[in-house]
């Protein structure tokens, strides 16, 4: 039997969209194909997508050569009729009856693997810096943010963006805003535009407690980023840890280089331990 189209299933399981869950579909099949061509040869890939929804990146994925693809959905609403598309799927298409925020990366299929995502904007960025946190567990990633998210994250030093979520980011990936969309191609349009940020994890991540330790230091860095880091760091060994580090104290945080912050963060465990 073939795919009834997204607009007819949405209509037959009542998807209408959730604003408390971040629902903004995408129905056009043109942009959710540029999206999963993003993650570049996906043979042999396993996907993880967070959010299938009523499932039209779900659709492109499983166009691609990926060879499996975990889908997270957190609205029950949306499980019959994904559960209905991974019937034409078998065995290439899981359905994951979860809160993505909750999720243990060592349930889902082996590495390599990937996370392409039109995420929900509510919980985006508590979902990115998770994965940053195992960032060696993904080969790329793939999601799209609301734009301004996307630009701090890609954010240059001595830039307003610049801040605790680019350093964190740029520190274990290569990153870049691949692509634009704006609200019209989203249904409801959301009152932002969007794009999607593509990061690279780094072969060399940070052990756990060194990414916690850089934590600490951009949470009390950007907390007062107006104020210099003498003061800004006072609590974690201010101008002891800048002077060890070769940083004037008199600096402010959106000057440092993610390399700067990451000589604070080895010191700041080194002198923690
Ligand atoms: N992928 C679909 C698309 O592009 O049309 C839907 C994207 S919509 C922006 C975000 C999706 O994430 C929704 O389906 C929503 O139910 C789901 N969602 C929201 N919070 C979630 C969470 N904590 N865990 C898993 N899915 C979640």
């Amino acid at each position: 039997m073939s795919l009834p189209s997204l607009k007819e299933s949405i209509q037959a399981y009542g998807l209408d969209a959730k604003k408390s869950l971040g629902q903004h579909f995408l129905l056009d099949p043109g942009i959710c194909a540029r999206i999963v061509t993003l993650g570049g040869d996906l043979t042999g890939r396993s996907v993880v997508e967070i959010g299938p929804g009523p499932g039209g990146l779900t659709r492109a994925l499983l166009d691609s050569p990926a060879s499996r693809v975990d889908a997270v959905e957190i609205d029950e609403r949306a499980w019959p009729l994904l559960e209905e598309l991974a019937g034409h799927y078998p065995d290439r298409l899981h359905i994951i009856r979860q809160d993505a925020l909750k999720l243990d990366a060592a349930s889902l299929a082996p590495a390599p693997r990937q996370i392409i995502a039109n995420l929900p904007y509510n919980v985006a960025t508590p979902l990115l810096v998770g994965w940053l946190r195992q960032a060696h567990s993904w080969e790329r990633l793939s999601l799209m943010f609301q734009l301004e998210v996307a630009e701090r994250i890609c954010a240059e030093p001595d830039t307003s963006a610049y801040g605790r979520l680019a350093v964190l980011a740029q520190w274990c990936a290569s990153c870049s805003v691949a692509l634009r969309i704006p609200p019209g191609a989203f249904s409801p349009p959301p009152k932002v535009h969007s794009a999607v940020a593509v990061l690279i994890p780094h072969a060399e991540q940070p052990a756990p407690e060194l990414f916690r330790a850089m934590e600490r230091v951009t949470a009390a860095a950007f907390g007062q980023r107006r104020k210099m880091l003498r003061s800004s760091l006072k609590s974690i060994g201010g101008e002891a840890l800048l002077d060890a580090a070769g940083i004037e104290p008199t600096r402010r945080a959106e000057t440092l280089s993610v390399a700067e912050f990451g000589r604070l963060a080895e010191l700041h465990l080194a002198r923690s331990r």
